[in-house]
């Protein structure tokens, strides 16, 4: 029975590079599974047209929108308000479209979360971050703001590690330290959980060694890595290897986009279906 309104509701999202994103894959078989009459866009946005994407979703009515690289600083200049974390983080990945009125939310770090969430808990924990980039300051605030009681931060570049360092320390009451990543970098037996929060894994940069000790890596630590394509990443392989529990990227993946549908759309998403539409494209 053909019914009387046409209009779908459109989201998407606005990235340089697009066509390796995954999302619109999951958030359209979550508008399928819940009868939803919405869209998901992926669109390729290079980054002197960001201003007139942002305009353009507004002028269209659109409900919302994810930002991925490189957009995800530079949308914060076109947003009206934004979520207390992504004011600390400084950094948008889903915008919320309210009438006349835009929202920037970070669901980078909240997706981590959840997934840690589900294979040990990160309150008390004494955590190791590599990496300082847009990824590893979202899940730094966000483990931090979950009651984390000590972080390390390990990066190559030390101006930006030690700006994550202290950006933490002055937004939580997480204590936190900062080590520049010279050589093999040898992770303090104390630590509970190891995040790799650079693109080291992520192609091109699949073969990149990462430059850890892992005879360091002990088989009580969690090992966790935002890499989501390909999931087992040769740092995780060596994790695996030495007995600890691992976790992929993929979780972040799917749970964000879980928390972009329930922005959206108000509904309570299934994951499962998330997970399902992301087993197709085997990533
Ligand atoms: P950025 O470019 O902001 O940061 C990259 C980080 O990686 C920097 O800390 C950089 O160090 C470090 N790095 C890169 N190459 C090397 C190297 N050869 N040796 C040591 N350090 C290196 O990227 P993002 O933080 O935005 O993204 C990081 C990764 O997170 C991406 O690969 C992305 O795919 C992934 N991600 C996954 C998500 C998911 O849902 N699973 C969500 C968001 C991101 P330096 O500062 O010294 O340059």
């Amino acid at each position: 029975v053909l019914g009387s309104d046409f209009l779908s509701r459109l989201t998407g999202s606005f990235s340089t590079g697009a066509a390796s994103n995954p999302t619109v894959w999951m958030i359209e078989a979550a508008y399928r599974f819940h009868k939803l009459d919405w869209r998901y866009i992926n669109c390729e946005v290079n980054p002197e047209n960001l201003k007139f994407a942002v305009h353009g979703a507004k002028a269209m009515g659109w409900i919302g929108f994810n930002c991925s690289m490189p957009h995800k600083i530079k949308v914060i200049d076109f947003l009206d308000d934004l979520s207390d974390s992504a004011r600390i983080i400084g950094a948008v990945n889903t915008v919320v479209i309210s009438g006349s009125r835009l929202l920037g939310e970070n669901t980078d770090g909240k997706g981590f979360l959840k997934s840690l969430d589900a294979v040990r808990p990160v309150k008390g924990a004494k955590a190791l971050i590599f990496g300082a980039g847009g990824a590893a300051r979202a899940v730094a605030i966000e483990i931090a703001l979950a009651g984390c009681k000590e972080l390390h931060v390990v990066n190559r570049d030390p101006g930006r590690g030690e700006r994550l360092a202290e950006l933490v320390s002055s937004c939580t009451s997480t204590k936190t330290c900062f080590s520049p990543w010279l050589g093999r970098f040898q992770i303090p037996d104390d630590i509970d959980i190891v995040i790799n929060c650079t693109s080291i894994g992520l192609p091109p940069r699949v073969d990149v060694d990462f430059q850890v000790d892992t005879s360091t890596l002990l088989p009580r630590m969690t090992v966790a890595d935002v890499i989501a394509n390909p999931a087992n990443t040769k740092f995780l392989q060596s994790a695996r290897d030495r007995g600890c529990t691992v976790l992929d990227g993929r979780g972040m993946l799917v749970n964000q986009a879980c928390i972009a549908f329930k922005l959206w759309t108000g509904h309570e998403p299934n994951s499962e279906v998330f997970k399902a539409a992301l087993a197709e494209i085997a990533l």
